[in-house]
């Protein structure tokens, strides 16, 4: 697969909608770029004294969510206001940036890896299960978990 030029990539997505097609036609060989994913496990800290961590960095996950960059996003959104509110007591602000954002962003590193890992079923009876598991699955389940984001520090 690293080894794979544009032509194989138009032979085995060259069927796909537009502008796809003409996108693999117009990738010159040297303009492909190889990214390698790996699993990480989350971590259980992302405020250390006067640092805090965010986005990948705090914690990376699998893209089969597509949620790396809103997280990231929600947690400079709730730093900020954790910051603004005790701007004295930066160890604390971050304390409690911490703490608002570790129980969501663990939630889509998790899930994201599980579906990762289900996307990479091979067994024909376990992809026919699961290809019904999710067209039953009401897509407002996960959206609604998804809307729910708490931005709002108290
Ligand atoms: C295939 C794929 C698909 C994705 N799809 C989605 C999607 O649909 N939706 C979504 O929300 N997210 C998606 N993501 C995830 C998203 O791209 C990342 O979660 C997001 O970019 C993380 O932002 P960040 O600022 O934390 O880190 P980064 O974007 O990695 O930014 C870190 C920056 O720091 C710089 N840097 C590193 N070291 C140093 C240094 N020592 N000094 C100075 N600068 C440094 C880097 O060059 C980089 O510019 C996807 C990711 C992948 C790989």
């Amino acid at each position: 697969m690293r080894q794979a030029t544009p032509r194989d990539l138009a032979q085995w997505f060259g069927h796909f909608h537009a502008p796809v097609p003409t996108l693999l036609d117009a990738t010159p060989d040297n303009a492909l770029i190889w990214g390698d994913l790996h699993d990480l496990r989350p971590i259980t800290q992302y405020a250390f004294g006067h640092v805090a961590l965010l986005g990948d960095a705090a914690h990376a996950t699998t893209p089969n969510m597509g949620q790396g960059a809103c997280m990231a996003i929600e947690d400079a959104v709730v730093l900020a206001r954790c910051m603004a509110l005790a701007a004295d007591q930066p160890a604390q602000a971050l304390q409690r940036y911490q703490s608002l954002r570790m129980q969501r962003t663990h939630w889509v590193v998790n899930t994201s890896w599980r579906l990762g890992q289900m996307a990479h079923w091979r067994n024909p009876l376990a992809t026919a299960l699961r290809n019904t598991a999710i067209r039953l699955t009401p897509s407002d389940n996960i959206i609604h978990k998804l809307h729910g984001v708490q931005l709002e520090v108290a």
